[in-house]
């Protein structure tokens, strides 16, 4: 990290060259990293982890850039960061030699990496290993839903449709909805088909945030909400979820603050397979109901749980149907992560809303697999069945090969993901991650991915893969005994 300050005081600048491994302390930055007599460059704090974060990872080869930028921060003497900082006169800060354009010109996109979990396809396929890191399956969809977007590409069903989702789309899912999770929305007014679950939530937050609302984002939590806050301008707030996956409700409480907005859940939970019961939820419900915050719960794993347990929407508890947005999407449930249907089920208020940010961030999702998504709904009770039990019988496969070649881990209780313990192999995770792909073939997710600070002695591997890849992969993570690495 490097640090400086402008002498001017028009404002104050935070500048870091990644490649730079000198502490600069400059004459106005005290021996705490305070400038003095300025408060507000505290802030700086969290910018420091961010850029320690992704030093790690591009060390560890984790990043797209041939080298990362510097980038320089601006705040104002009352400690708010200058959106459009132009350099001020007189400035003695030097100007950084590289990228002149990352050190005039901050950006939302400067707050936060690539994805990880989609890198590691990428690297997956340069390094031909078998892919357990993207939660995809590598088996194909039901025969019904391709039967039905042949028949509505042949029907030349190749225009928008209406921006807010396909009426009898939104008809099916209503019912659906009203049949599993005893959830009652009107299509006209209540539902949104969107670009996939992850444009469901990027609309919502954007529909629901004004930049500087506090969000309470469980942790590890899936990687996209971290961007997700960035982009809505949310200040993200988290909270544990331990490894015995008990909710702390006194952590939760102490996070909620008058700034609070939303309450981001994702149950069945990516990717500790946590599936929140009944009292959590209840738990939940009255944070928001007490402080007027709104849930936003992804429920994209809603059909993927076992031994027994039930799947139950927030948003159906009493006191919850006007605040709560559920997030749903065909992803995973259908096996078609490729087409990009999903959708936000709210009220009509919190709709109308959603429904603009949609409209103007994709226009609609595509038509011709909406029209194929309605088949996906007439599928009898049975599919959901054999969807349950087919990914227990991978989970089990995975989790004994994982035991065997010397993960710590338990049974997930619904998602299709293993949050492994990798303490005892003595790398970090993103060390071990790049050695799993490329000395035994096997991509994972490095577990940093999933928490703001920390993880880094966790992996994620995902079992929504055939029977055989799945034996395959174990085959090649038992070399890990052989090579006498775990302790
Ligand atoms: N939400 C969670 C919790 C996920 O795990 C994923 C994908 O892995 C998504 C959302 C993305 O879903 P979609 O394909 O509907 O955008």
């Amino acid at each position: 990290m490097v640090g400086g300050c402008t002498e001017d005081r028009e404002y104050w600048q935070v500048w870091y060259d990644i490649q730079s491994s000198n502490t600069f302390i400059d004459p106005h930055v005290d021996t705490t990293g305070m400038p003095r007599g300025y408060a507000g460059i505290s802030k700086v704090a969290g910018i420091i982890e961010f850029w320690q974060k992704l030093r790690a990872r591009h060390d560890n080869g984790f990043s797209r850039f041939q080298s990362l930028p510097h980038i320089i921060f601006r705040f104002t003497p009352t400690g708010s960061i200058m959106k459009h900082a132009q350099p001020g006169a007189g400035t003695k800060t030097p100007a950084p030699a590289r990228s002149p354009f990352f050190s005039t010109h901050p950006s939302r996109a400067d707050h936060f990496t690539e994805s990880v979990i989609r890198e590691m396809t990428r690297l997956s396929i340069a390094h031909n290993a078998i892919n357990l890191a993207q939660g995809f399956p590598d088996f194909p969809c039901p025969l019904e839903l391709k039967a039905a977007a042949c028949t509505a590409l042949h029907a030349d069903l190749n225009q928008y449709a209406i921006t807010w989702g396909a009426k009898d789309l939104r008809e099916a899912i209503a019912a659906r909805v009203a049949h599993y999770n005893g959830m009652h929305f009107n299509p006209e007014t209540g539902i949104t088909v969107t670009c996939g679950s992850t444009e469901a939530m990027m609309a919502s937050m954007l529909a629901l945030i004004h930049p500087g609302d506090e969000v309470i984002v469980p942790e590890p939590f899936y990687e996209n909400y971290g961007p997700d806050a960035q982009i809505s301008g949310a200040v993200p707030r988290y909270v544990p979820i331990g490894d015995d996956l008990a909710i702390d409700e006194e952590a939760w409480k102490a996070a909620v603050t008058k700034k609070s907005r939303a309450i981001i859940l994702n149950s069945p939970n990516n990717p500790t397979g946590k599936v929140f019961t009944k009292n959590e939820l209840a738990f939940v419900a009255d944070l928001c109901i007490d402080h007027n915050v709104i849930a936003i719960t992804d429920e994209i794993y809603e059909h993927i749980i076992y031994d027994g347990r039930s799947h139950i929407s927030i948003g159906s508890l009493d006191g919850m149907d006007d605040r709560t947005i559920t997030i749903g999407s065909f992803s995973k449930t259908y096996s078609v992560t490729g087409w990009r249907v999903g959708y936000a089920l709210a009220d009509e208020h919190l709709t109308e809303r959603i429904r603009k940010i949609h409209d103007f961030l994709t226009v609609g999702a595509p038509a011709p697999l909406q029209r194929a998504c309605v088949a996906a709904l007439e599928l009898p009770e049975a599919y959901y069945r054999d969807l349950a039990s087919d990914y227990d019988r991978r989970r089990k496969i995975l989790f004994n090969g994982l035991r065997h070649a010397g993960f710590e881990c338990q049974l997930p209780e619904g998602a299709y993901y293993i949050f492994t313990d990798i303490a005892g192999f003595g790398m970090t995770d993103t060390e071990f991650a790049r050695f799993l792909v490329e000395k035994i073939g096997v991509a994972a997710v490095p577990g940093s991915s999933f928490y703001h600070a920390g993880g880094e002695t966790k992996l994620r591997f995902t079992f929504s893969k055939k029977d055989e890849t799945l034996h395959d992969a174990c085959e090649r993570l038992a070399r890990l005994n052989e090579m006498g690495i775990a302790s």
